[in-house]
């Protein structure tokens, strides 16, 4: 059994956004800019945000923090969408979610120009990632597929299982597997809540990526053995031995399923750390495109 370690890997993602922006940067040209608007003071929020910013810090590239209060307007929240959208300097949008209970996160999703998309997550990405299209793909499942590519994973005629149909996780890591790349080529198979025989397909899997939020959810007598397992879960689980007063669990049961595995990720150190190496791939592509 070999771990996934997205340490390693998002830290190889960093360096090559790192080289080249130093590149930019001796040649005086636009360095990426990456805008994040944080709305309220959900904790985890708050965590996920300053982790972007730092790692933007880290590689060179600009960013800024937009904070509204928690009972911001729509039209409020639109108007600074829109001035971001028509600032030159900025290359990538984010709106950390979830957003307040009054404000239509779809709506507030489509408001981001296309160009500057860097979650991937309004319905313009989506339909060019569905078409096989170049775009901005949603940051979990592309830090994933970089995974799979760094630790040279074959998934070609594989049958994948994508456990959720999220649009942020679950349905676009469906689609990428299915393409006709590399890593991809995968027959795959979407289950959700109302899946039955959620076991018997899940042991039919060569690779189960795991994205249903549901702590220890996949138990080994639902792995074949030499599978590869992706857990995407992040949920914080109360815990009185840490300082914090919770740790992060995966929707694997990681004792039990990692002995029958090939490759597993780990939660944390997996595909969480991936996301934000991914959203800077974006933000550099998102750059680069203006030229
Ligand atoms: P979501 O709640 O939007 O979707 C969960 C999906 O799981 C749904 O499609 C639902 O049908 C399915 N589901 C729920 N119970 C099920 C069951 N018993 N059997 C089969 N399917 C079931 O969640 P999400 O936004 O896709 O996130 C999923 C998990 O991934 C969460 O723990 C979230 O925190 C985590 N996450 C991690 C990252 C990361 O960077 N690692 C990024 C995004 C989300």
């Amino acid at each position: 059994m070999q771990i996934l370690d997205g340490k390693i890997v998002s830290q190889s993602v960093k360096d090559q956004l790192k080289t080249k922006t130093d590149a930019l940067k001796a040649a005086g040209k636009k360095l990426p800019h990456l805008a994040a608007i944080l709305i309220g003071n959900n904790g985890a929020s708050e965590t996920y945000v300053a982790s972007k910013v730092k790692t933007c810090e880290e590689i060179g590239f600009k960013s800024t923090l937009l904070r509204l209060e928690e009972s911001v307007s729509e039209a409020e929240l639109f108007a600074a969408i829109e001035k971001l959208n028509n600032d030159n300097d900025v290359d990538g949008i984010l709106v950390q979610l979830p957003l307040p209970k009054h404000i239509d996160e779809e709506k507030i999703i489509s408001l981001i120009h296309p160009d500057k998309d860097v979650d991937g997550f309004s319905p313009v990405s989506i339909g060019k990632l569905v078409q096989g299209m170049p775009t901005f793909i949603p940051a979990t499942p592309y830090g994933i597929m970089l995974m799979l590519e760094h630790y040279e994973i074959e998934t070609s005629s594989k049958h994948a299982v994508v456990i959720g149909r999220s649009n942020i996780v679950g349905r676009p890591m469906s689609i990428l597997l299915s393409q006709n790349s590399n890593p991809g080529n995968c027959t795959v198979t979407v289950c959700h809540s109302r899946t039955n025989n959620l076991k018997e397909i899940c042991l039919q899997a060569d690779i189960i990526v795991a994205a249903l939020g549901k702590p220890g959810f996949l138990k080994a007598d639902m792995v074949k053995e030499g599978a590869v397992v992706i857990d995407v879960g992040i949920t914080r689980v109360a815990d009185a031995t840490k300082k914090t007063g919770f740790a992060i669990k995966g929707d694997v049961d990681f004792a039990e399923v990692a002995p029958k595995c090939s490759y597993i990720t780990p939660v944390p150190g997996g595909v969480g750390l991936m996301t934000i190496g991914a959203l800077m791939m974006n933000t550099y592509n998102a750059c680069e495109n203006k030229k």
